[in-house]
């Protein structure tokens, strides 16, 4: 099993519309996805048609009682299951404030799932609190989606210090992998521009810790598309509700991407372990 968390401390860049989309896209690939809604705001489980006044328990359940995730799966789409968020999970920061080992809850909990899915994402809320940190000592990798506006590298540095301290302390796995550029207005001198900002800024700072040496901007751009902004209250991903939007091209292609990207570090790992 992969497992990626999308996330940026900025809201409104593209993180659940790329958790949803990615997670339908890799689905309709025929993989087992599970996509895990660690939001408050419960975007994703809304994204995906999911009733929040259902009874199924929640990740609020999963962080605070002694929920297990194979409690919290619904289906969403063929080969796609959601583990939905709840506005509880606003008060979990508090909640959880005295636990010993609170920010590893989710990852003794992935554990279990490991057989059951090809890929696991988690949607990630706007902050870097305790339920990022739960999802970044939870997952292998990180997916960071970036808006290409002229402040679009603002904070960064932040996000990256985090991340460094999650593999140094809770999670040596963990990796910076891919930069997903949303948003994305082609044609537009700006977006060209701080695409190659962006593309620069990690050349430079792959130097600057085991955490991000590999990170890749990713070649597929998510354009700007009104249909990807309209599917979620259809309560459908971008393939059930506009499958031949624009919206819809670029999720499949950054699917696709995404495999690729996975085939050719699992050569490499073999290479490594043989040579070991
Ligand atoms: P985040 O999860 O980072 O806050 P969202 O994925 O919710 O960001 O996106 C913010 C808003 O922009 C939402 O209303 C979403 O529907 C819209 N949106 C996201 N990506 C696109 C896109 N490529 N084209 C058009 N609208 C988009
Ligand atoms: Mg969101």
């Amino acid at each position: 099993m992969r497992s990626i968390a999308i996330i940026n401390q900025k809201g409104g860049v593209g993180k659940t519309t790329t958790a949803v989309n990615l997670s339908a896209a890799l689905a309709r690939d025929g993989l087992r996805v599970g996509l895990i809604d660690i939001d408050p705001q419960a975007h994703a489980s809304l994204h995906l048609g999911l009733d929040p006044a259902a009874k199924t328990p929640t990740v609020y359940d999963l962080l605070t009682e002694d929920a297990r995730l194979a409690d919290l799966w619904q289906p969403a789409e063929d080969n796609l299951s959601v583990a939905a968020s709840h506005i509880d999970l606003a008060a979990a920061e508090v909640e959880l404030a005295g636990v010993v080992g609170r920010e590893v809850i989710l990852r003794d909990k992935l554990v279990e799932a490991a057989d059951d899915f090809d890929y696991v994402l988690i949607d990630c809320p706007p902050s870097l609190g305790i339920l990022t940190i739960n999802a970044l000592s939870a997952v292998d990798d990180v997916f960071l989606p970036l808006q290409p506006h002229f402040l679009a590298l603002h904070g960064l540095s932040k996000l990256l210090k985090t991340i460094g301290l999650v593999n140094e302390r809770l999670n040596d796995r963990l990796q910076l992998a891919g930069v997903v550029l949303c948003l994305y207005e082609s044609g537009t001198r700006l977006a060209a521009e701080v695409a190659g900002d962006v593309d620069q800024f990690f050349r430079e700072a792959r130097k600057g810790s085991r955490a991000w040496a590999n990170v890749r901007l990713f070649e597929t751009r998510i354009r700007r598309n009104i249909r990807l902004a309209e599917a979620p209250s259809f309560g459908e991903s971008i393939f059930g509700y506009a499958p031949t939007s624009p919206g819809a091209v670029d999720y499949r292609a950054l699917g696709g991407e995404l495999l690729a990207y996975y085939a050719g570090r699992a050569i490499l790992d073999a290479a490594t372990v043989a040579a070991a």
